[in-house]
């Protein structure tokens, strides 16, 4: 149909001019402020509804009304389920000719409660005023209803405003993230033509410290292992046989302090090997971020901190070692004179794109041989101990994953970020963040790239007591959901 194709291309132009002049914004925000008292009833309601993983009846009444709430606004919307998950709400508007598929994901369930550590009941949402301005307190209230909501605000405004959407738009509202998302890519995996899209915008998470909005491209990977040496078979008096039997806490000290060096550079070799670089976008976008680090410092009362004079969001686009903890012995009102049968330490490895997760821990591996041990996987027998001077078990974390970016010069994480910054003005721009989220997973069920767009206060209390959505940033989460929603 040569003609329609011909209309399309002359017709476009003239019609993306104008509606570039004209942002859904103002319309939008002009009627979020008319119909604010009916907004906010609406998110009373969605918060009412208990959302945790113990109560997985309550998780399907949260699951049942976003689909209705979709369908009322027009969607396509279903449940995508799995055995033993709670359920995925799924919703999806075509749009004749539309070029683009975007996604966008959240999460509706939260995280555990304790309620007597809540000033008021976490299911009871109560608006209070902090430093002048109103916020909402209820579980989920910033993470992550807070963005689920203001999507669907986003689509009442737009429909009263008669402002047309122009890509196919679906929606991803998982209902497992905060026990860790097991099931997610068994899900999406089971529905790829429902799932893919140009690209997932992840509408979850805090805005930068200084309010202003922030995009983030990608996320570091994760992996974990944790190691045990050994000394005398059980503890040994350290009076008699100190000198003499070896201490497997100063073994593990040795072995741990020579994996690090005074500026907190990780010595062992190949650990920063295959980083993929940073292109001259993502360099320049960090260079504009603001640097919080004299802050910080103060902050957590820092005397002095690694990376050789480095900025903390220079320093989140490397791997890191992490040692979450040790333990050997007694300490303290136990504490005895004794020399410990075992030591054992638990290791945080972060990683950036490039750098396999497996491969991060072989490195490690390969390190603690290379250190004289000889490395086991299953604690070992007696023999074992007396044919190797030093023993190391090994038990590497199955559960890792790989770091993901999305290229920022990408023409669509360019259009996002016209989209979100027409809403909000200029917007902070990251590589990746430096805590894990399994992006990578995401990406290769839906076949697609991620966009992180975080629309929650950072003191919103995520996770805790008290959690808590400034009003402002969900009428602001409002109008950047509607801009995205706009996307050609
Ligand atoms: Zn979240």
């Amino acid at each position: 149909m040569p003609s329609v194709r011909l209309m399309v291309g002359v017709i476009l132009p003239f019609a993306s001019f104008i509606l570039c002049a004209q942002t859904p914004v103002e319309p939008v925000r002009q009627w979020r402020v008319k119909h604010q008292s009916e907004i906010l009833k609406g998110f009373t309601e969605l918060l009412s509804i208990p959302n945790v993983a113990a109560d997985p009846a309550n998780l399907r009444r949260n699951a049942d009304t976003l689909v209705l709430l979709l369908q009322q606004r027009h969607f396509d919307a279903r449940l995508l389920t799995a055995a033993g998950a709670p359920a995925v709400v799924f919703g999806e508007h075509k749009v004749a000719g539309a070029k683009r598929t975007i996604v966008f994901y959240a999460h509706y369930d939260g995280q555990p409660v304790t309620p007597s550590e809540w000033t008021s009941p976490p299911f009871v949402p109560t608006l209070r005023e902090v430093d002048g301005e109103q916020r909402i307190y209820a579980r989920s209230a910033g993470d992550d209803k807070a963005a689920i909501y203001a999507q669907l605000v986003a689509l009442a405004a737009l429909e009263a405003a008669q402002i047309p959407m122009r890509a196919n738009i679906r929606f991803i509202w998982e209902g497992e993230e905060e026990a860790g998302s097991p099931h997610l890519e068994e899900i999406l995996n089971a529905n790829r033509d429902l799932v893919h899209g140009d690209v997932w915008l992840v509408c979850d998470g805090p805005v930068d410290q200084s309010r202003q909005q922030t995009l983030v491209f990608g996320a570091r990977g994760d992996a974990h292992l944790e190691i045990t040496v050994y000394g005398p078979s059980h503890g040994l008096h350290s009076g008699h046989y100190g000198n003499w039997a070896p201490n497997p806490a100063m073994m593990l000290a040795q072995l741990l302090a020579g994996m690090k060096d005074a500026q907190g550079r990780v010595l062992i070799p190949h650990f920063y090997d295959g980083i993929k670089p940073l292109g001259n976008l993502e360099k320049k976008a960090l260079s504009r971020a603001p640097v919080n680090d004299d802050k910080l410092r103060e902050e957590f009362a820092l005397g002095h901190v690694d990376g050789g004079g480095a900025h903390l969001l220079d320093l989140l686009n490397l791997p890191s070692l992490n040692i979450n903890g040790i333990s050997s012995g007694q300490t303290g009102a136990s504490s005895t004179n004794v020399i410990p049968a075992t030591a054992t330490a638990d290791l945080d490895l972060r990683l950036v794109l490039g750098i396999d997760w497996r491969e991060q821990q072989n490195r490690v591996v390969d390190y603690i041989r290379s250190q004289g041990y000889y490395v086991v996987e299953t604690p070992p027998s007696r023999d074992v101990l007396l044919q190797h001077s030093k023993v190391a078990l090994i038990k590497k974390d199955a559960a890792g994953y790989n770091a993901a970016r999305t290229p920022m010069d990408l023409p669509i994480a360019q259009d996002a970020l016209t989209a979100v910054e027409a809403a909000r003005g200029p917007v902070i721009e990251w590589p990746t963040m430096g805590g894990s989220v399994p992006l990578g997973a995401m990406e290769r069920a839906a076949q697609t790239h991620t966009i992180t767009v975080p629309i929650a206060n950072h003191d919103d209390n995520q996770h805790s007591s008290n959690e808590n959505l400034r009003l402002q940033n969900l009428w602001d989460g409002i109008e950047t959901m509607a801009s995205l929603l706009c996307m050609r």
